[in-house]
């Protein structure tokens, strides 16, 4: 079947339409296709199928007519040519890391990226030979630098979590392609409804879409996207390792692509909102917003994305108990470390996302006792203010 060309189209009308192939019964949503495997009509066709003579579909493990619908639709999203669909944003690393690099191999990554991809580096890759250091992400003299003569991939979250720092993504792929190595993007923050990060030189994208893909904290699930090369060979580790995505979570994913646009501008709109009111409390110290204006970065991130999406931090002049406090005074957000929800969420990254570090690293990491970090949903955002008020009203 001829696939439409979406390129020519915008983001949101690709988040809508891309990817979809009717079957013949012309439905107008696209269908849940829940079947392990499919049949064939002789053996020479099954023959031809598993030689690969044929294209078409042989097992879930390898491809399901849901999960390609929702790889095609992120694919046109993000501008690359194929995206492979994961069980979660960890399977998505992993089967890119496992599928690219060998033994011997070094991986040069931000600082502060997810803390279970840096387990993953640091834990569980270095046990097959492969090498794991990190450094500030918007420093380019540093990347440029750091890079060894093993190193194959570069791997970044920009803007980072939760301290929001970024990196100029167009110069660190000139970097990256002049030195040999593959640039990875984690665009789980932005997502390609406010950045695309393969259009200004990246090699990969990874995307938990868990958070705002699905945005209403149902599914968990992720996704690679790149070049048909690259792809190819992530998805051959994954057809064969296993982590594939299930079509059920694809179909709410696929859905959730076709609100996605709107979505991530009613974030960005309201945490804005939010980030520019918290600035003006005297019991903050800092606020870490893209969005703002005095954010240091802010021109880049203005040039680099459309939006500068739901994730906000500051830091209360006090310590710890002064930021749980905070957080136990609200009544409407929910306590919870995950993003990308309708439903605002707040967390003490120092004894949560960041609590299995030593209190030099979280130092060096700039997590401070004070910070507090908000998810912003999608919420009336008067009410957010009010609710995030309680917290203000209860420091001393
Ligand atoms: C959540 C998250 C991941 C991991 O995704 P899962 O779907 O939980 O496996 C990776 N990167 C970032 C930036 C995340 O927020």
């Amino acid at each position: 079947m001829t696939e439409k060309d979406f390129s020519k189209y915008g983001i949101s009308t690709r988040g809508v339409r891309a990817g979809q192939r009717r079957t013949q019964e012309g439905e107008q949503s696209e269908p849940i296709f829940t079947t392990s495997s499919f049949v064939f009509e002789s053996a020479e066709q099954a023959a031809a199928r598993f030689s690969g003579e044929e294209p078409g579909n042989i097992y879930s493990r390898f491809t399901n007519p849901t999960v390609n619908t929702f790889e095609r639709r992120l694919a046109a999203l993000e501008g690359g040519a194929r995206c492979v669909a994961t069980a979660s944003g960890m399977a998505a690393i992993t089967a890119a890391c496992s599928a690219l690099l060998k033994s011997g191999d070094h991986i040069l990554s931000s600082n502060g990226i997810f803390g279970s991809t840096t387990l993953l580096f640091n834990k569980y890759l270095s046990r097959f030979g492969i090498d794991h250091s990190s450094i500030p992400l918007s420093d380019l003299d540093r990347w440029e630098s750091s890079i060894k003569a093993s190193t194959r991939m570069l791997f970044i979250e920009t803007p980072s979590n939760p301290l929001a720092e970024v990196v100029d993504i167009k110069a660190l792929a000139e970097i990256a392609k002049r030195k040999g190595c593959l640039l990875v993007v984690d665009n789980t923050v932005c997502t390609a409804a406010l950045q695309r990060p393969l259009a200004l030189g990246a090699d990969l994208v990874v995307v938990s879409a868990t958070k705002y893909l699905d945005g209403q904290g149902r599914c968990v699930g992720g996704a690679v996207i790149g070049s048909g090369e690259l792809i190819e060979e992530v998805y051959g580790f994954l057809r064969t390792a296993g982590p594939s995505m299930s079509p059920f979570n694809a179909w709410v994913f696929m859905k959730g692509l076709e609100t996605l646009r709107v979505r991530m501008q009613a974030h960005s709109a309201s945490a804005l909102t939010l980030a520019k009111w918290i600035e003006t409390h005297p019991a903050v110290q800092q606020v870490f917003y893209t969005g703002l204006a005095s954010h240091p970065q802010h021109q880049l991130a203005a040039q680099q994305q459309e939006g500068f999406s739901g994730l906000l931090a500051f830091e209360l002049k006090g310590g710890r108990d002064d930021a749980w406090r905070f957080i136990n005074s609200t009544e409407l957000v929910s306590i919870t470390a995950n993003l990308g929800d309708a439903k605002t969420t707040i967390t003490h990254p120092a004894t949560t996302t960041h609590g299995r570090l030593t209190d030099e690293e979280r130092d060096a990491a700039g997590i401070h006792q004070g910070l507090v970090r908000v998810a912003v949903g999608l919420e009336d955002v008067e009410d957010l203010k009010a609710d995030l008020q309680r917290g203000f009203d209860a420091q001393g």
